[in-house]
């Protein structure tokens, strides 16, 4: 058996066609898939507006622009996320900081978010935006940190890069409570368009300022025109914008990926199962559920039992790897990056962050891995947890 990768796409003969025919159409980019995708993502996830754009870090970008976060702004996010996360506030100019995990989901801790409100509020340095993470897939605990946002007057901006087709408290993932959410397609994700990117939102007119912020700032729809219309041929360029559009190949293999994302998700689902069953025994912590969300299981992670176990994390990884397994670590607490720590952040500022990243480790997942890849995965790991 050859290497086992910690994640890997699932493309089909259809996903192919549907590639090629975007090929010798009218349109590469600018073209009639892409509106075609979004409304497909709207209606699937329940919401109004989706928004394509190059890959989920633009859309992070654009949507604090839209959020109105510049310099000055602060932005608080979980530090258990890929560091896109975080960056995107430092594009706007503005301070990031984060809010420590939960120990069992490892998402952003509501409990300590309204404890740091509460602090924040007292000296005067209210957040603009929380951006919660839905780490691993399972969704994270946004509804009552909707309450705190009303209360508090900050916006969410849901970091759903692992939750494509996730759901929580009976609705899909993107369709409620935050302001905006972002979904990400690159080729380890869920569904994939090789790199890409997904906005979603309620509000008319943050869809209005998304859409000029992912091109230029440009507008053509003659009742948005601020001068008079001169020609056919006229646009207005209203505010700065950039190029983050997304193409129509990219968008023709989504909407054909999109229609497979719930048998893709039922396929992680039966193997995250199956994990669970052949790892009871293990001195190893599962990946985390939760009754109130159905997780899109983009990484199986468990977390070494290290009262149950000897063999230090390192030692497991690399025995996983020399025996040609694709473990994964997701993820190191972003203020633990150099270019974080230059900014002022030290260790054990978010400990339980900081705990769980210590004994973490991701298990190869993906819709068409098998029993026999599966079997060697969890054989090779109760070898190396007795070491
Ligand atoms: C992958 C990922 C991103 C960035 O997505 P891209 O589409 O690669 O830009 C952002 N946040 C999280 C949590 C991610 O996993």
């Amino acid at each position: 058996m050859s290497f086992i990768p910690y994640s890997r796409q699932h493309v089909e003969q259809s996903d192919i066609d549907a590639v090629v025919a975007v090929l010798g159409s009218d349109f590469l980019t600018q073209g009639p898939a892409i509106p075609f995708f979004e409304r497909a993502f709207a209606d699937r996830h329940q919401v109004p507006h989706a928004l394509a754009v190059s890959n989920a870090t633009a859309a992070l970008h654009i949507a604090l622009l839209a959020l109105g976060v510049g310099p000055g702004a602060r932005v608080w996010t979980s530090p258990n996320s890929f560091v896109a996360s975080a960056n995107a506030a430092l594009y706007c100019g503005a301070t990031v900081d984060f809010v420590d995990i939960d120990p069992i989901s490892r998402n952003l801790s509501v409990a300590k978010l309204a404890e740091k409100l509460e602090a924040a509020e007292r000296e005067g340095t209210l957040p603009q935006v929380i951006v919660p993470v839905d780490f691993a897939g399972l969704p994270a605990d946004i509804e009552p940190m909707r309450k705190l946002a009303d209360r508090y007057g900050f916006s969410i901006l849901e970091d759903a890069s692992h939750a494509t087709g996730a759901s929580y408290r009976g609705k899909p993932v993107g369709s409620a409570w935050a302001d905006i959410t972002v979904f990400s397609f690159h080729a380890v994700k869920i569904v994939t368009t090789g790199e890409g990117g997904m906005l979603t939102t309620h509000s008319d007119e943050l869809a209005h300022r998304l859409t000029l912020l992912r091109s230029h700032g440009i507008t053509r729809q003659a009742e948005l025109l601020e001068r008079q219309d001169q020609g056919a041929w006229y646009y207005e360029q209203q505010m700065l914008g950039w190029n983050y559009r997304m193409t129509d190949i990219q968008a023709a293999l989504g909407t054909s990926q999109l229609a497979r994302m719930d048998a893709m998700r039922d396929a992680r689902q039966a193997i995250a199962d199956r994990y669970d069953r052949l790892l009871s025994a293990l001195p190893v912590f599962s990946a985390p559920r939760s009754p109130e969300s159905i997780s899109a299981w983009h990484l199986y992670v468990v977390e070494l039992d290290t009262e149950r176990c000897a063999a230090s994390r390192r030692a497991v990884f690399d025995a996983m790897r020399r025996a040609e397994i694709g473990v994964n670590v997701h993820y190191i607490p972003i203020y633990m990056q150099p270019y974080y720590r230059h900014l002022g952040f030290s260790d054990g500022y978010c400990p339980v962050a900081e705990r769980y990243y210590n004994r973490a480790l991701t298990l190869p997942l993906f819709p068409a891995m098998s029993s026999a890849q599966q079997d060697k995965v969890v054989s090779v790991l109760e070898e190396a947890l007795q070491a």
